[in-house]
């Protein structure tokens, strides 16, 4: 892959119509997140293949599956221009101002304007942006209930439980085993707070990936007769906010953005 000496040099790449399609509000932005590895080039639909090929760009990346949720992005985008940005902040309890609605995601600062064009502190994944914009459209009214269920045991969580243990808990739980500073940097940089610790697990720590979504992970260290184990509960009123795919969704993008810090650090 070609190792660009500044974001200019990818910017001079691009077609420069701040078209959006990347998720990002400008070309410009887009040649920093590529300069700086949160980007890959072929995030930008517009750069040809054969460009992206002959940089060393894996145009093969995009999996099926991103290319699919990166289709919904675009659909969903589209949704939330038919809304009344100001109103649907106001029935969330979500501030609005500057003509965008922002809320909190993993602690941070999200924002969307009336183009569905998201703008956050912090580099986020579709896997994570889906469900937040389902979340806007769905207009979260249920309040948290304060008890904790997992994956499996949500109305529609049966389903997709296999599927929630091997893209979440499993790659988590890896981690959890060989970083032993996972904890502290997961409440540090997503604002997390530790609690008490649930169902005899050694660490129980909050998260709110979405402000009417918390997530509660409980970890078990290994001993004498148990592996480690790692499960993730989300408050038994979770689906009334967001449905069980995005549920997962969400799980998945927060598991990856771990898994990216983890390997930073490494
Ligand atoms: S998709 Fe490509 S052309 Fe469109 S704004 Fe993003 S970088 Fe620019």
């Amino acid at each position: 892959m070609t190792q660009f000496k500044n974001a200019m040099e990818v910017y001079r790449l691009l077609d420069k119509s701040n078209c959006k399609k990347c998720f990002l509000p400008t070309c410009l932005a887009f040649a920093g997140a590529v300069f700086t590895g949160h980007k890959q080039l072929h995030e930008c639909p517009n750069l040809s293949r054969d460009l992206i090929a002959q940089l060393g760009g894996d145009t093969l990346a995009v999996a099926p599956f991103d290319q699919i949720i990166n289709d919904i992005m675009q659909k969903l985008q589209k949704e939330i221009q038919s809304l009344d940005l100001q109103e649907t902040a106001r029935l969330l309890g979500e501030e609005f101002s500057g003509g965008r609605l922002t809320l909190k995601v993993l602690g941070k600062k999200f924002s969307v304007d009336a183009n569905g064009t998201i703008f956050t502190e912090i580099h986020v994944n579709p896997w994570v942006a889906v469900p937040v914009y389902k979340y806007i459209l769905k207009g979260a009214k249920k309040e948290i209930t304060g008890d904790w269920v997992p994956f499996r045991e949500l109305p529609d969580g049966r389903e997709g439980a296999s599927l929630f243990a091997q893209r979440c808990e499993k790659p988590l739980k890896k981690l959890a085993d060989i970083t032993t500073d996972l904890f502290d940097d997961i409440i540090h940089l997503f604002s997390g707070r530790q609690v008490e610790n649930y169902y005899d697990s050694d660490i129980s720590i909050v998260l709110t990936p979405l402000p009417k979504i918390p997530m509660l992970i409980c970890y078990w260290r290994a001993d004498a007769e148990m592996d480690s184990d790692l499960k993730i509960f989300f408050d038994a009123a979770a689906e009334e906010n967001l449905d069980a795919d995005s549920l997962n969704s969400l799980s998945t993008g927060f598991t990856r953005m771990i898994q990216k810090i983890a390997l930073r650090h490494s």
